[in-house]
């Protein structure tokens, strides 16, 4: 009689305690990077891809002559996780943001440039999957318009005739194109 109550005390204990672990599984994400321009396919080689939730780079690797990439990470309370690249004369670029994944293990073959998304002619973010705050960036030097950022308000920079203007003319083949300002992402 003892014996059942105390076992049945100590099923009601783990049950109590496991509810309260919550189950986190590993996010394997796997694939190759390429592109149908030559010019775009030599640059793949060497660029940074990398992963960000909350602020924090929690996955990242070189693209190496393979241009295949495999990384993982252990998806915690982050609500979004965004895939970037970047590279030697490139700005940092969103490639895509995830808010849930279809699976633990997830092919993802990436073709470059990224063919976002278009409502009215504009690309569509892929963080906020909105074009209200978004404006194409313009490439020149020296620039037309002096952006101006008074306390990081990146808005303003969106709002000078209605583009962003880049900080410099380097513009190469993978190059960010378009800016959101709700995010402060390119893409
Ligand atoms: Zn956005």
């Amino acid at each position: 009689m003892m014996r059942g109550r105390i076992l049945l005390l100590l099923i009601i204990c783990f049950l109590t305690l496991t509810s309260f672990i919550a189950i986190t599984i590993r996010v394997y994400f796997s694939g190759s990077i390429s592109s149908t321009n030559k010019k775009i396919e030599e640059q793949i080689i060497g660029l940074h891809f990398f992963v960000k939730a909350n602020k924090k780079v929690i996955a990242q690797t070189i693209i190496d002559s393979t241009r295949n990439y495999a990384i993982s990470f252990l998806p915690d309370k982050e609500i979004i996780f965004d895939f970037f690249i970047t590279g030697f004369g490139i700005d940092t670029i969103l490639l895509k943001s995830y808010k849930t994944f279809p699976g633990e293990i997830i092919t993802w073959n990436i073709e470059l440039p990224i063919k976002y998304k278009k409502i009215a002619g504009k690309a569509v973010c892929p963080k906020c999957s909105k074009t209200d705050l978004t404006c194409p960036i313009i490439y020149n030097n020296p620039p037309l318009v002096k952006p101006v950022v008074k306390n990081k308000d990146t808005l303003v920079r969106c709002i000078v005739n209605n583009k962003y203007y880049a900080d410099s003319d380097v513009h190469s083949l993978i190059s960010a194109n378009w800016y959101c300002s709700r995010d402060n992402i390119k893409y």
